[in-house]
């Protein structure tokens, strides 16, 4: 038998809340983002899930290849675009449209002598504004030469102007509002005068919080996995948890006032306590930082981790879940229990959680 740890995707939950994300997107297209293999739900889990998504977004140009190798025909688009010029004919082979955020990447599109044979082979390149979060893009003034330069290329053609939000959670960030942000985007667009692009700059926070953005896409990720990227609880979001990652105790240990527990020994027992011990740890990808107090149900109980979290392993008060024995079951978060919570716990965000499931814990896909 495998160690008892799994997580169990539900692929209910994720189409239900990519609908959610499609309610909120108004008449705009909704990207489901499946970057960092679906955020660590699988990416044949999503290509099932969202089967009825409009397109998927992703950055990692093998995994793109996978989605289609999965059967998946409708729009892929590169959210960083291409990472050498090599990458460039399977971009065209395998119809991916591409973000196009620098312009050494322009070099290398002009460089590449793609041919050109019909509409299939076109790129669809979509231009990336810095709106002042200074990762990736344009700035507004340089976005004009961008797509000259790009319309000179047979093989591309430019579609949309897209912005990715620093603080799409913080309206009114101090350093810059989205209304800053968008500030800048209007200047790009302007600057290009008469021709008219298609735009997206929604994030999940930015499509929950603001229905009046010029989307003509907007990009789901951490909504349609069923966590909040706002103050707001998922649930309040009719969010669902699309992730359970699910253990069993593995041993008990009955221990006096006094004594410690793991590394470390940072946990004290104030009274006579029992300790369960889960086959779960930081080599599955539960967060080493979480505190005592981090919540975890044992037998559908609500409790609190206790000790250090090791690589294999961590403990949990089971004192008061009197039938709490080897091989009760286990959920370290998903349903009845919000990630996010959890994240919480351990000075994280749901999304890292999330990604960080390691390989050695299996993807179990249910309805
Ligand atoms: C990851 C990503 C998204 C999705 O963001 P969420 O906060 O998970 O909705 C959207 N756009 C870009 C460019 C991204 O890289």
């Amino acid at each position: 038998m495998p160690r008892p740890i799994a997580a169990h995707i539900h692929l209910s939950a994720l189409t239900h809340n990519y609908n959610v994300a499609r309610q909120h997107a108004g008449s705009a297209k909704v990207w489901a983002v499946v970057k960092a293999n679906a955020y660590g739900h699988g990416l044949h889990n999503a290509v099932q899930a969202f089967a009825h998504a409009d397109g998927l977004a992703l950055v990692e140009v093998d995994n793109a290849i996978k989605l289609r190798e999965l059967g998946w025909t409708k729009p892929i688009l590169l959210l960083e675009g291409f990472f050498h010029g090599d990458d460039l004919h399977t971009v065209q082979q395998h119809q991916f449209d591409i973000a196009v955020h620098c312009n050494e990447q322009i070099e290398h599109l002009e460089q590449a002598k793609l041919s050109v044979d019909g509409e299939s082979s076109i790129i669809k390149v979509h231009l990336k504004i810095n709106g002042g979060m200074n990762r990736l893009g344009f700035k507004p003034e340089a976005v004009a030469a961008a797509y000259q330069r790009l319309s000179a290329i047979a093989a591309v053609k430019v579609v949309d102007l897209t912005m990715h939000f620093a603080n799409a959670d913080d309206e009114h960030n101090a350093r810059l509002p989205m209304a800053e942000q968008m500030r800048r985007f209007e200047l790009a667009k302007a600057s290009l005068g008469e021709i008219k692009l298609e735009a997206s700059v929604s994030n999940s926070a930015a499509n929950l919080l603001k229905h009046d953005l010029p989307n003509s896409w907007v990009r789901a990720g951490i909504m349609i996995y069923g966590a909040s990227p706002l103050p707001a609880s998922a649930a309040e979001l009719d969010l669902l948890p699309a992730m359970t990652l699910r253990s069993e105790l593995i041993a008990i240990q009955e221990i006096a006032a006094g004594e410690a527990v793991g590394y470390g020994s940072r946990f004290v027992a104030p009274k006579p306590m029992r300790i369960g011990v889960i086959a779960c740890g930081y080599a599955d990808g539960y967060p080493r930082h979480a505190v005592d107090g981090t919540p975890i149900l044992v037998n559908g109980v609500r409790t609190a981790l206790v000790g250090r979290v090791s690589m294999d392993m961590i403990t949990v008060d089971v004192t008061a879940i009197s039938d709490a024995k080897v091989g009760s079951e286990v959920i370290m978060w998903g349903q009845g229990l919000p990630i996010d919570e959890v994240a919480q716990s351990s000075g994280t965000i749901g999304y890292e959680l999330m990604c960080a499931i390691t390989g050695r814990v299996k993807l179990i896909t249910e309805v």
